[in-house]
């Protein structure tokens, strides 16, 4: 191709590409509101692929959070990042679950799903499934009770509050609580826990929903070391059935989670600044420098 075909090429790329921008703008995310059923859209994974990030940039006031990060996660990976306060971890949560809207950038889900097109409960049902620093349970309630609701709230078609629990909804519920650590506190209310143990009923919840994949923003933050250690072993459990994207401080749980092979990505400035093996980021001086030698 001659240069200038190319030139022409990337012009009316471009062109495109924000007459889809206004596009999107004028329509607004679709929404499913007055009890419709939300569009049902299947993500598809054959690449391998969970999770496309790419170019993605959020502007706060002209203080660029995310500046064209880009990075992908593939089907079933424990992926942990780590990188200084204000690197953008959150911002990139905040964006994949619909909460942010980008300035620039695209989001995908498997090699098909538009993420920036769709809205937070879209998101949420298509299998993204997030949990806050805080964990968010109902305290009146018990932990089996919450569970539960989970169960029902069931992302898939059919759910249905007011139906009693399938014997199939029993033995995953009996399988939740096990994974959890929770089962001989089955029938208790969930306020009375450790916050370690709230933590694990978050946990549990998002897994009844069984999202594809599981963004976890400091999720050993106040916990003890035992808890920790155990989050671990439950985080560990799960790859290969869900992605998992843990946002953490701690070294010790990184090294847990990713037994010296599995890939951590280090953000900074709202961009990756190194990738690998942990034992690399930690011999890398630019990590070193802004991260971890702190
Ligand atoms: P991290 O989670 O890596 O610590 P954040 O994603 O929370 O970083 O924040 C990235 C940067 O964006 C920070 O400088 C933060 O102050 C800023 N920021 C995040 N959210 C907002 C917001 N809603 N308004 C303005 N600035 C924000
Ligand atoms: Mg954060």
């Amino acid at each position: 191709m001659t240069p200038d075909l190319m030139r022409d090429g990337a012009a009316r790329r471009a062109a495109y590409e924000a007459r889809m921008a206004a596009k999107r703008a004028a329509e607004g995310p679709p929404r499913g509101g007055f009890g419709r059923p939300l569009e049902r859209l299947e993500p598809v994974f054959t690449q391998g692929v969970a999770l496309y990030v790419e170019d993605l940039t959020v502007s706060f006031d002209g203080f660029k959070a995310l500046n064209a990060l880009s990075l992908t996660v593939d089907l079933g990976e424990l992926r942990c990042i780590i990188g200084p306060n204000g690197a953008g971890k959150t911002t990139m949560m905040d964006c994949i679950t619909g909460k942010t809207q980008p300035d620039a950038g695209r989001l995908s889900f498997g090699s098909n799903v538009d993420l920036l097109r769709l809205a937070e409960p879209q998101i949420a049902q298509i299998g993204i499934g997030r949990k806050f620093q805080k964990p968010t349970v109902y305290e009146q309630l018990t932990v089996f009770e919450n569970l539960e609701l989970s169960l029902k709230a069931d992302r898939r078609p059919r759910a249905n509050l007011f139906a009693r629990l399938s014997a199939e909804q029993l033995d995953r519920l009996g399988e939740l609580l096990a994974l959890i650590h929770l089962k001989e506190h089955a029938q208790r209310t969930a306020g009375l826990l450790s916050h370690g143990q709230k933590q694990w009923l978050e946990i549990g919840m998002l897994l009844a929903q069984d999202p594809k994949l599981l963004l976890l923003d400091e999720p050993v933050a106040g916990m003890t070391d035992e808890e920790t250690e155990r989050t671990g072993e439950l985080f560990l459990s799960l790859e290969g059935r869900h992605s998992l994207v843990v946002v953490e401080h701690d070294m010790a749980f990184v090294e847990q989670l990713t037994q010296g092979r599995r890939k951590v990505t280090c953000l900074h400035e709202g961009r990756v600044l190194a990738e690998g093996r942990l034992a690399d980021l930690q011999a890398d001086e630019r990590v070193v420098e802004v991260y971890l030698g702190r």
